[in-house]
């Protein structure tokens, strides 16, 4: 039996993606009142004590779930990773500073481009000649001494791919854009200044962006810049400067709670362990499907894979949706095929997916 959305659909969107079911269900009664309160959660003020309970408590369970050190801000931002990619110079890149940054992708790119409208940007190693394919190794990483900080990307969604060490940078604040894989693993936050990821695939809905920043790295946000994009403002206000995503981070608190009911971060690496070497090992398997991203670097959380050719892959997923196997299509700058399978999806829709490639591989293989 495989366990699907109350529409019998398997998701396998790159995000928004998946919630846990329990979390969608605790969701809908509270949504129409909260209990002992009497109002929808969408309905109380961001200046009530139940939203100052959501706020603090969503940080504290934060808290709990990764530990994450009292030295470290727990900020809730809005603008999606996106506004990271502008907030992260504006704040830590000052005239005469140089960034790092780490190609190995769209996002990164993105990032990058961003910082160089604030800064000076240099690239401290990419993998576009081989399509960002793989990670860079070590020893490819060509640092600037002194740097304000160096940026990476945990996992690239589209490209499928992970890193699966961190890249070493000595004393230079490394900051992570952990949007696609953050809490898929155990993270020890002492080794970043600043983590941050849009919450849309492991975390909550779209609209809450979390920042995860080191208390030195604050002091740096420049006086200067607009507040809403200030992380001391943020901090220094605990993320109540204006309103704040007060649903997104209703439901991320739930989803936080989810997971730390499920065995917490080492129970979710294990499974998603399991469920990527399911599809991997059926990819491997024949030849016929074929895994874009090197093996070493291959993402646990965005499985991607083509097709012998064009047309088996648009076959594919057509087949795929109208089986109930639904946002399988790879990102559209690089087609082929994605699954993306964060920690809320299901084990079950492995199997299930697994299956079914075996069945079309039997028939048009
Ligand atoms: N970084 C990564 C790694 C992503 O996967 C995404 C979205 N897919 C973004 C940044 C951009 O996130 P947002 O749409 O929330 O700005």
């Amino acid at each position: 039996m495989k366990e699907t959305s109350p529409n019998g659909v398997l998701n396998f969107s790159a995000g928004p993606a998946v919630l846990p079911k329990s979390v969608l269900k605790e969701a809908q009664r509270d949504l129409l009142s909260l209990p002992g309160i009497g109002m929808s959660v969408l309905e109380v003020s961001h200046r009530s004590k139940v939203v100052h309970e959501i706020v603090e408590g969503a940080e504290k369970d934060l808290r709990k779930l990764a530990g994450i050190p009292d030295d470290y801000h727990i900020l809730f931002l809005q603008g999606g990773a996106s506004l990271q990619f502008s907030m992260v110079p504006m704040n830590l890149l000052f005239s005469g500073g140089t960034a790092d940054y780490i190609l190995t992708g769209t996002w990164s790119r993105k990032a990058m481009n961003e910082a160089s409208k604030v800064g000076v940007v240099n690239t401290a190693a990419t993998t576009e000649s081989v399509s960002f394919s793989r990670i860079p190794s070590k020893d490819e990483l060509q640092l600037t001494p002194g740097a304000s900080y160096v940026h990476f990307t945990s996992n690239n969604t589209i490209f499928g791919t992970q890193w699966n060490h961190l890249p070493d940078v000595g004393k230079t604040p490394l900051v992570a854009d952990a949007s696609s894989d953050l809490f898929s693993r155990p993270i020890d936050v002492s080794r970043y200044g600043l983590i941050y990821g849009a919450a849309q695939k492991n975390l909550g809905p779209a609209g809450v962006t979390l920042v995860i920043i080191h208390d030195a790295i604050v002091k740096r946000s420049p006086s200067t810049i607009p507040a809403l994009l200030s992380y001391a403002i943020a901090a220094e206000h605990r993320s109540l400067y204006n309103t704040p995503p007060v649903f997104g981070i209703y439901i991320l608190r739930l989803v936080v709670n989810w997971m730390i009911a499920n065995g917490g971060l080492e129970s979710m690496q294990r499974i998603n362990h399991r469920k990527a070497n399911k599809l991997y090992a059926e990819i491997d398997r024949t030849g016929f499907y074929r895994g874009t991203a090197h093996r070493e670097s291959r993402s646990l959380m965005n499985v991607t894979f083509r097709l012998p050719s064009q047309k088996l892959d648009e076959l594919f997923v057509a087949e795929a949706t109208s089986s109930g196997f639904v946002g399988l299509q790879g990102h559209r700058s690089v087609g082929g095929q994605r699954a993306s399978i964060y920690n809320a999806f299901p084990e079950t829709g492995v199997d299930a997916l697994v299956e079914f490639m075996q069945e079309f591989e039997r028939r048009l293989g």
